[in-house]
């Protein structure tokens, strides 16, 4: 049975959440603000699941997230953390592509999932793999989502091109030495350029908005961001502000 949420169990959650401590390895006040509205939009049924873990890491607020989730009714399952969501193939040296997105570079690390509805867990294991887009289990719409993936796949395939006109690389092993010395290459265009505008356009959610979303008042990204408004408003107008002043 899905549990029904009940604005008074909503509320208690919400303080009980408030009320953690967020470690040392959750830095940024913004993004730990949304962290709590995203377990609470969660359990009232705004979005599928929450993702704890995937940037910003700290194994004490991670458990207690989960055990103040727990005892709320809601679901949490913890998987290995898993490398960035690609939405088309690489044009570049796959094999350069594949030790940049893998464990060898980036190392090995798990993440936190909480969520409502038991079949997820099925989806949460695709995402984990790689065959889903991660916004399926997030509730992320797919143009954004898609929009954020190509930026960050057409800075990798400019970075390849970098390490080859400028600094002469020619096998994969050229590449992955570049990489690893961290070898400076020129930029047509800082790639996040305009990243923070679309940021304070949308600071109610936890995905980077698409141009196209930012610019229709009728968009998905838009909707959501005023849903989740909307329940931070409710839940506290002081919390609602502080999440909109980006601190
Ligand atoms: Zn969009």
């Amino acid at each position: 049975m899905p549990l029904e949420p009940q604005l008074a169990t909503r509320m208690a959650l919400f303080r009980e959440l408030r009320a953690l401590r967020f470690g040392a390895g959750k830095p940024d006040p913004h993004e730990n603000l949304l962290d709590v509205l995203e377990v609470v939009a969660v359990f009232a049924g705004l979005k599928p699941a929450h993702l704890q873990g995937q940037g910003q890491y700290d194994e004490g607020t991670s458990i207690a997230l989960a055990e103040t989730a727990a005892r709320h009714g809601l679901l949490v399952q913890r998987s290995q953390g898993f490398g960035e969501w690609r939405p088309r193939a690489y044009g570049g040296d796959l094999q350069f592509q594949a030790w940049m997105d893998g464990p060898e570079r980036n190392g090995e690390w798990e993440v936190l999932w909480i969520y409502r509805e038991p079949p997820l867990s099925n989806v949460i294991g695709e995402v984990v793999k790689g065959l889903r887009r991660p916004g399926e289990a997030l509730g992320y719409p797919e143009c954004c989502e898609r929009a954020y993936a190509e930026r960050a796949l057409r800075v990798l395939e400019a970075l390849e091109n970098g390490y080859r006109n400028e600094h002469g690389a020619r096998s994969t092993e050229d590449l992955i030495e570049c990489a690893l010395q961290d070898r400076p290459v020129a930029v047509d265009e800082d790639p996040d350029a305009g990243l923070a505008a679309l940021i304070q356009a949308h600071p109610y959610v936890q995905f980077i908005a698409c141009d196209a979303c930012t610019k229709s008042r009728g968009s998905p990204a838009h909707k959501q961001n005023n849903a989740m408004r909307i329940l931070a408003r409710d839940l506290d107008p002081s919390f609602a502000k502080a999440i909109a002043s980006g601190a």
